[in-house]
């Protein structure tokens, strides 16, 4: 596509915009401008190519769907069935799996929907059976609180929070915590790696019903047939969940065993992230699991949506792409070199390194928290987030992390000689950067102390270093 046809189809949307509501048309405008000007290094987020983001612009948003593709509980969905066909059969090709649901709203919501589909095949189909009913509603007031306590009495074995899970996978403040009994497994403490010895025997001991794998704060790889070994061997089901590693996955960086689509029953994951496609989820499974999948909505989820299902299949068009497949090795490439560049410089990061798209900065060796790290970087112009290291000493919200990707930077075009110098800067500003004090002279947490000349000369040259690298190049909107 031309330069000047990116241009002209996010002008015209802008002036549309503009005519009802200037303030919203001002923003989105302004949101391309601050973009373009930081230097984001948040793991979790990417940038979508510009055929992704205008799929999701149209009236495919007026359209309710529910149900599954030629199976709908509303009339006129023949357009929508095919827009979800084709995002399933990409889904499907791309990462070798015998189905693919492709109506999660969100990652969340995609665990949300495995979560449920694991509880009726393996605690609410038997039951059913056992008791002669073929649907829920032919079970006796009795029977039936008999089930909705059995279905709110499962386990699941998830990977601890400072390891570098998520809150999804059975943590207290997310609706998981609330339905599962949850024990966690995490690493080793020497060598920071995941630990499998003790996950075998947190499972023999706690017999979950579900395993769930994947992370968003490990720096390294996760051998998926382990795990289904341990599972298998415990009679659990292996969940993993790729929202941060997908587009890894579906670059083929992550392969054999480190691939977690032929090892694991079900596998959930975000679409945004490494993936780099519309913000969204999806769920991926064995044959015994298709059909409860398939009842997510309205199981767990709202009605689809039409226009960002159409995203995902453009989305998933692009990855199957050589293309694609070049960038997820830049992306690991680049989180190589970016650690090597502060390794060199004296930083300390968590196992040492990385293997994947993300590093874990351990800022205590500089004398201050996450939190204050994260806030010394943004003002020099650098976007990071700051996150729990195992055992932090910290907690969860001060911290003594900082966790940074190269997904985005990567889709920027910044290689790895680009890398060493985003490194030097970051080292830079944690360098020069101490804890605050509260107002009675006691060292805080949360402030920091930073020079104004070390942040304004960090923050110009990451807006030289970018400079060379537009941000949505064939967007010009005058
Ligand atoms: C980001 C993430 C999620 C949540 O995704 P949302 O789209 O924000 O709901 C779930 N699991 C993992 C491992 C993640 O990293």
């Amino acid at each position: 596509m031309s330069i000047s046809t990116e241009s002209t189809a996010f002008r015209a949307a802008l002036d549309v915009i503009r005519s009802v509501e200037p303030r919203v048309a001002d923003a989105i405008g302004q949101e391309l401008a601050d973009q373009r000007e930081s230097l984001k290094l948040i793991a979790s987020e990417n940038y979508a190519s510009p055929a992704v983001l205008l799929t999701m612009g149209n009236w495919f948003s007026d359209k309710y769907a529910e149900g599954t593709i030629g199976r709908r509980f509303y009339a006129g969905c023949r357009n929508v069935d095919t827009v979800e066909s084709v995002a399933a059969e990409h889904a499907k090709a791309l990462f070798g799996a015998p189905h693919a649901y492709v109506q999660p709203h969100s990652g969340i919501d995609a665990n949300l929907v495995a979560f449920w589909a694991i509880l009726a095949a393996k605690i609410e189909a038997p039951f059913l059976t056992e008791h002669t009913a073929k649907h829920v509603n032919d079970l006796s007031e009795e029977d039936w609180a008999v089930l909705r306590r059995a279905l709110g009495d499962q386990r699941m074995l998830g990977m601890s929070l400072d390891a570098g899970g998520h809150l999804t996978h059975g943590f207290r403040p997310n609706i998981s915590g609330k339905m599962f009994e949850q024990r966690s497994y995490g690493t080793d403490h020497q060598t920071g790696l995941l630990d499998y010895d003790a996950l075998r025997s947190a499972a023999r001991e706690f017999r979950p019903l579900i395993i769930v794998a994947g992370y968003s704060a490990y720096p390294r790889l996760v051998n998926f047939r382990l795990v289904r070994e341990i599972a298998d061997e415990v009679g659990a089901t292996l969940m993993v969940d790729m929202a941060h590693f997908a587009g890894l996955v579906a670059g083929k960086v992550l392969t054999g065993d480190f691939d977690p689509v032929p090892h694991a029953q079900i596998v959930t994951t975000t679409t945004h992230k490494s993936l780099r496609g519309p913000r969204g989820g999806m769920v991926l499974c064995q044959p015994e699991l298709a059909e409860q999948v398939d009842r997510g909505c309205p199981m767990v989820l709202g009605g689809p949506l039409p226009h960002v299902m159409a995203a995902k299949a453009v989305a998933l068009a692009e990855a199957r792409t050589p293309d694609f497949q070049n960038y997820a090795q830049r992306i690991v490439d680049n989180s190589r070199a970016l650690a090597e560049g502060l390794l060199k410089r004296g930083a300390t990061l968590v196992t040492g390194g990385t293997d994947n798209h993300l590093v874990l900065i351990d800022v205590s060796s500089y004398g201050i928290t996450g939190r204050q790290a994260e806030a010394a970087l943004l003002d020099s112009g650098v976007v990071t987030n700051r996150n729990s290291v195992p055992q932090d000493p910290n907690g969860a919200w001060y911290t003594s992390g900082v966790r940074i990707g190269t997904p985005a930077l990567t889709t920027r075009g910044l290689g790895t000689a680009e890398m060493d110098e985003v490194a030097a800067l970051i080292h830079t500003v944690l360098d020069a950067t101490t804890q605050g004090t509260t107002k009675s002279g006691a060292p805080s947490k949360a402030t920091h102390v930073l020079d104004a000349k070390v942040s304004e000369s960090v923050a110009t040259q990451a807006a030289e270093l970018l400079s060379g690298f537009p941000l949505y190049p064939s967007v010009d909107l005058g």
